[in-house]
């Protein structure tokens, strides 16, 4: 596996003849890699000709200084797994030559994403993500793109950027990796104590009390039994709720169920934020 660490080597990488015409995947991570980031590499090795990853803590993309300075970095370890998973190129950029003298801020409406869930929690967060992104497609000009449904309200936000500026790419939508008790994989995990993973645990099975409950109960029902549930458990809940599955529009402004629904939400515990959530079909009464 190749490590390039500024923009010019990856163009030069990409442009030369040999490369050009080839389907290139792009993973972009943020390190601290588990077998949920590596299913998207093996995702992209099933689906191009070349995988290329990217490691890079976005400093644009934290609200909160804190968990910037404690997310954790592991890259040596982080290479030798990519290698493995036969992940051609990784990009190591430094945030000097990414966000270099010829950076500009770019410009993208979120609309309502920006206002809801994470967008709303985390103030500037997909802003943030937004500004990294276009350089990472800009420099790596991938023909694919990987991103975890775990971050559900990324890939839509990452549906509209390459709508926007980079129609020619192809967006695959990877479902979540758990263990074998339904938390799914979060580099956030390795922040917990032992008991802090068995009551996390508890989070999907919240999420799926809430989905049986929409149609047993009503969805507002579904929501406080869930959410007692999962404070029962230990877990502070920072939001939950049902939104459309293919647009993210909130229960609350429903005049109808939609077919498919996704149940969203943050939990907080031991200082630690986790997010999951989890798509349902919807059955009408008849
Ligand atoms: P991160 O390093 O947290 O920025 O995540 C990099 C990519 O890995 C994003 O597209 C995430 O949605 C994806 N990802 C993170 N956790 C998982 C998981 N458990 N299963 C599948 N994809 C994931």
């Amino acid at each position: 596996m190749k490590k390039i660490h500024y923009k010019k080597e990856l163009r030069n990488w990409r442009n030369s003849s040999d490369q050009k015409l080839k389907s290139v995947g792009f993973v972009p991570t943020m390190g601290a890699l588990h077998s949920g980031h590596l299913s998207l590499i093996h995702h992209a090795n099933n689906v191009c000709d070349l995988t290329i990853s990217s490691i890079f803590v976005n400093p644009k993309q934290f609200d909160k200084k804190e968990d910037l300075v404690k997310y954790p970095r592991t890259e040596e370890q982080d290479c030798a797994l990519l290698e493995k998973a036969g992940c051609n190129i990784t990009y190591l950029p430094t945030s000097e030559d990414l966000y270099d003298e010829h950076y500009k801020d770019v410009s993208l409406k979120l609309g309502i994403l920006a206002k809801i869930y994470e967008g709303e929690k985390r103030v500037g967060h997909f802003e943030g993500v937004v500004q990294v992104l276009f350089q990472l497609f800009d420099a790596i000009n991938p023909t694919d793109v990987f991103f975890g449904q775990k971050d559900y309200q990324q890939c839509m936000v990452v549906n509209k950027l390459i709508q926007q500026y980079f129609p020619g790419i192809t967006l695959h939508k990877v479902p979540t990796v758990r263990d074998g008790y339904g938390l799914a994989l979060s580099s956030r995990n390795k922040r917990l104590s032992n008991e802090g993973i068995e009551i996390a645990r508890k989070f999907n099975i919240g999420l799926k009390k809430a989905a049986t409950l929409f149609d047993a109960q009503s969805p507002a029902k579904a929501l406080l039994m869930a959410k007692s549930f999962l404070e029962n458990e230990g877990l502070i809940v920072e939001y939950l709720d049902f939104a459309n599955a293919s647009d993210l529009d909130p229960l609350e402004n429903w005049k109808k169920s939609p077919p498919e629904i996704v149940v969203v939400s943050a939990v907080w515990l031991e200082g630690i934020r986790l997010i999951d959530n989890l798509v349902f079909q919807h059955s009408p009464k008849i």
